[in-house]
């Protein structure tokens, strides 16, 4: 069955692998609730260009995700504007680069609430309403970190192995539902939160942008290739499919071999 007609909600799409979710969907008929933080217009942009571009319904909500009201809220948006939530991504995610002992707690925070505890939310608000229609497909952007660790992302690296264990235990929760949970986790993709970090890294280490590229980011990827959004979006529009109905409680990395080393 083709996924025309259903519909997502996916976080943190205003930029990055969100958009690129929602794009992807969108190209097979799905509705779309996007959410993020970014300028008014660009987002409004966006908006309407799934709509005129796709022929979908296209909704914008901007929930903080580190607000649990708030997420609940976004889920109920998408159920009456939408009809219903049957695809959901967590996949709003920031980073903080930082040694242990100086690790700003408000960061570490915001880093589990944005992560990991959204996620949770979103979940908790979203399976009523999938168990009730009998199919449901959630998905978290996880990441080469929910596997292995890197310095100095201690909050980071905590989330994304808490982001893939609630992945795993949600999907023996609601196995019997038609309703798989699986996470997808990339090694270094080319996109603001990465390109963010450049110029820190580059005074930290007196590196220029190519010596961090090459030396410091894909220095853990085999390929010494960036993923694309596009890449991960299509890991997710295949999870979706029929064809992956037997795929639940799993953790698929594309991170160019970074995790086979
Ligand atoms: P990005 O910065 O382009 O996108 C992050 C999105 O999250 C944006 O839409 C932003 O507005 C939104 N966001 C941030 N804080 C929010 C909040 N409080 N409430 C709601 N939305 C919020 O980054 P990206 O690289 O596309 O990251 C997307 C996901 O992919 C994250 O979970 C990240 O950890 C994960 N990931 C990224 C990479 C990479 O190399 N880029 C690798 C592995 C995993």
């Amino acid at each position: 069955m083709s996924l025309k007609g259903r519909n997502a909600v996916v976080t943190g799409s205003t930029s990055g692998i969100g958009l690129a979710y929602a794009k992807a969907l969108a190209a097979e008929g799905v509705n779309v609730l996007i959410n993020g933080f970014g300028d008014k217009d660009a987002i409004e942009k966006e908006r309407a260009g799934l709509e005129s571009g796709f022929g979908v319904k296209a909704v914008y909500s901007p929930a903080d995700m580190t607000k649990p009201a708030e997420i609940a809220g976004m889920i109920r948006q998408a159920q009456d504007a939408l009809g219903s939530v049957d695809i959901l991504i967590n996949n709003a995610g920031v980073q903080h680069v930082s040694p242990v002992e100086d690790f700003p707690d408000e960061k570490w925070n915001q880093i589990i609430a944005i992560n990991l505890s959204s996620a949770f939310h979103a979940i908790k608000a979203a399976v009523p309403g999938m168990k009730k229609s009998g199919w449901g497909r959630i998905i978290s952007t996880a990441s080469a970190h929910s596997l292995v660790a890197s310095p100095f992302k201690s909050a980071y690296v905590s989330a994304k192995h808490g982001l893939a264990g609630l992945t795993k235990t949600v999907a023996l929760e609601v196995a019997t539902h038609k309703i798989t949970v699986n996470c997808i986790s990339p090694g270094y993709v080319w996109t603001p939160l990465v390109e963010r970090q450049i110029p820190d890294t580059m005074k930290a280490r007196n590196l220029t942008k190519e010596q961090v590229i090459n030396d410091v980011l894909l220095t853990a990827q085999p390929t010494k290739e960036f993923v694309t959004p596009e890449q991960v979006a299509a890991i997710a529009v295949f999870l979706c499919s029929d064809a992956a109905s037997q795929i639940t409680g799993a953790n698929i990395s594309v991170d160019g071999g970074w995790t086979a080393a």
